[in-house]
C-alpha cells in the first residue's frame, strides 16, 4: 500500500540510529539527507571539535618544562589538521553510509519535504510512507545585531583557510567555552563576551564560575554582562561596537549563542504538525506529533539537544514500531561534558535546581591541584584546577548531582552515570576502595 514503511527525514545520530534499528526488523525503510552523512555530530560538531580539542592539548610545552622536558618552540600547522580531520571525517561518513546500505535502507540524497501525513516529495518524486519519522537537526543562531552576517558559527571554524590570530567568541555555552579554550591552545589571542555575569548557565554555577578563573590565568580574556551591538568590517579584521558604546577590534567574530530546530521548509505548516514558538516540533511521550503517523525525534524537538539523546531516542522508536518495551529515558540522569582545558562534566540536579525546588540537600566537595601539576610552578597549578561536588539528599544519602571540572572529568563521569542510574547513596560512594593514585579516587574520600 505504501512505498516505504518509515521514511526518517535527516541522517544524523537520530536518524540514522532509527532507520537501521527499524530496517533489522524487516521493515522498509528509507532515509532523506541533504547534507553530509552523520549530521551535526559528526560533520561539524562532537567529533571534529574533539580532534580539534585533542590538537589543542598537545600543545603541552610550558607543562612538560617541570619534568625536564625542554624544546624549541613548537610550531603548529592549522592546514594539516583541518586535512587530517577532513579524511577522518569522510571516513565516518562512509561508514554512516554503509551501515544503511548494509541494513537495507534506501537513500534519498536531497531536502524532503511533507506533503501530508503520509507523502513526502523529495528531488520532484513523491514517495508514500506508513509512518515518517522528522529527525533534521538544528542549525545556529544568530541574535539580531546590526551585520550579523560578518561573524562565523562553529560550522565555519571547521573550514577556515587560515586560523586567525584573534577571536570575538559570543556566547558562554557549550560552544563558546570549547572554541575558547581550542583556539587559545592552539595560540590564538581569544576574548569570550558574554552577556550575564556566569559562563555555562545550565550547569552547577560553581562550575563556570571556576573555569571562568583558569580562563583568566591561561590569558583568555573572557567579558561579563557584555554583548555586542554591531560588527564593522575593515579590510580583513572587524571591530565589534559593544552596548555600553566601547569598541573592540578583532581578526574574526563568531556567534555561539544557541541553535535553533531545523523545522523550515519541511511543510510542517501546510500538513498541521504543531510546533512551539522557536520552531520545534511537539511531541508526546512517545515521539508522535499531533498527527497519527507523523514523529519526530532530535535536535527538532528541542528536548535535550546532546547526540547520545538522539540516539537514544532513535532507540526508543525502533522498539517501539518492532514489538518491544521502550525505556523512558530518565531526563535527570544524563550525563554531559565540556571538552575544555580543562574539561567539566555533570549528572544530575545543580545546585541551583535544588534551591529552585527547595530540596533538602547535603553537599560534599573538594578542590586540590591534580597530582600530574604537582611539579609545576603556581601559575600553571592556577590554570588546571580540579574541583569535584556531591550533591545528595538530606534525608537518604541517594545522590542528586555529580560535578567536575577537572582534567578527564569527562571519563570519569561516565563510570559515575552508571552508579547514578542505579541509584547510589553518598555512603556507596564513600564505601569504595579507591585506586591510588589517581585523581578519580578522591570520589570515595570526599
Ligand atoms: P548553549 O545553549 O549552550 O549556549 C548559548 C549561549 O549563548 C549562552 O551563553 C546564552 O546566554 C548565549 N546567548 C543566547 N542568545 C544570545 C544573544 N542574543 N546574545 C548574546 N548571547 C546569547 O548553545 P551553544 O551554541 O553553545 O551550543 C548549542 C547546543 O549544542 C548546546 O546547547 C548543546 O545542546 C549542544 N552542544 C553540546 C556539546 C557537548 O555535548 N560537549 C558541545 C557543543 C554543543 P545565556 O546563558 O545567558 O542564555
Amino acid at each position: 500500500m505504501y512505498d516505504f514503511d518509515f521514511y526518517v527525514i535527516g541522517a544524523g545520530s537520530g536518524g540514522v540510529r532509527a532507520a537501521r534499528r527499524i530496517a533489522a526488523t524487516g521493515k522498509k525503510v528509507a532515509i532523506a539527507e541533504n547534507k553530509a552523512y552523520g549530521g551535526t555530530c559528526v560533520n561539524l560538531g562532537c567529533v571534529p571539535k574533539k580532534l580539534f580539542a585533542y590538537a589543542a592539548a598537545y600543545n603541552t610545552q610550558q607543562k612538560a618544562q617541570a619534568y625536564g622536558w625542554h624544546s624549541q618552540k613548537p610550531s603548529f600547522s592549522w592546514q594539516t589538521l583541518i586535512t587530517n580531520k577532513n579524511k577522518e571525517i569522510h571516513r565516518l561518513n562512509a561508514i554512516y553510509e554503509k551501515l544503511l546500505e548494509q541494513h537495507n535502507v534506501t537513500r534519498h540524497d536531497g531536502t524532503a519535504r511533507l506533503l501530508d501525513d503520509h507523502h513526502i516529495t523529495i528531488n520532484n518524486k513523491t514517495y508514500s510512507a506508513q509512518h515518517i519519522i522528522i529527525a533534521s537537526g538544528s542549525s545556529c543562531f544568530r541574535p539580531p545585531i546590526s551585520e550579523a552576517e560578518l561573524a562565523i558559527t562553529s560550522d565555519d571554524i571547521f573550514h577556515l583557510p587560515q586560523l586567525p590570530t584573534s577571536i570575538a567568541i559570543i556566547g558562554g555555552g557549550y560552544i563558546a567555552v570549547e572554541f575558547a579554550s581550542i583556539l587559545h591552545g592552539l595560540g590564538v589571542a581569544v576574548t569570550l563576551l558574554n552577556r550575564s555575569d556566569q559562563l555555562l548557565t545550565l550547569f552547577d554555577h560553581e562550575l563556570g564560575k571556576r573555569l571562568a578563573h583558569a580562563f583568566d590565568q591561561q590569558g583568555i580574556r573572557v567579558l561579563f554582562n557584555t554583548e555586542a551591538n554591531s560588527i564593522q568590517q575593515h579590510g580583513t579584521s572587524y571591530t565589534l561596537t559593544l552596548k555600553d558604546g566601547t569598541t573592540l577590534s578583532t581578526h574574526k567574530v563568531m556567534f555561539a549563542t544557541g541553535r535553533l530546530p531545523n523545522t523550515q521548509g519541511l511543510g510542517l505548516e501546510d500538513v498541521g504538525v504543531a510546533t512551539n514558538p522557536k520552531g520545534a516540533i511537539l511531541v508526546d511521550d512517545n515521539f508522535r506529533t499531533n498527527k497519527e503517523s507523523i514523529y519526530a525525534i532530535g535536535d527538532c524537538i528541542d528536548h535535550v539537544n546532546l547526540t547520545p539523546v538522539a540516539i537514544a531516542q532513535g532507540n526508543y522508536l525502533a522498539q517501539l514500531f518492532t514489538g518491544g518495551k521502550p525505556r523512558p529515558l530518565n531526563k535527570d540522569a544524563i550525563a554531559t561534558a565540556v571538552f575544555t582545558s580543562p574539561p567539566l562534566a555533570s549528572i544530575g540536579k545543580t545546585q541551583e535546581q535544588l534551591d529552585a525546588q527547595a530540596i533538602e540537600y547535603k553537599t560534599a566537595t573538594t578542590e586540590f591541584t591534580p597530582m600530574k601539576y604537582s611539579l609545576n610552578d603556581s601559575t600553571i597549578k592556577a590554570r588546571y584546577p580540579c574541583f569535584m561536588k556531591v550533591l545528595y539528599h538530606a534525608k537518604d544519602e541517594t545522590v542528586l548531582g555529580l560535578h567536575m571540572l577537572g582534567e578527564d572529568a569527562p571519563e570519569m563521569m561516565q563510570g559515575l552515570a552508571v552508579a547514578f542510574t542505579m541509584g547510589m547513596c553518598y555512603s556507596d560512594m564513600l564505601n569504595t576502595v579507591g585506586i591510588h593514585p589517581t585523581t578519580a579516587e578522591e570520589w570515595t574520600t570526599l
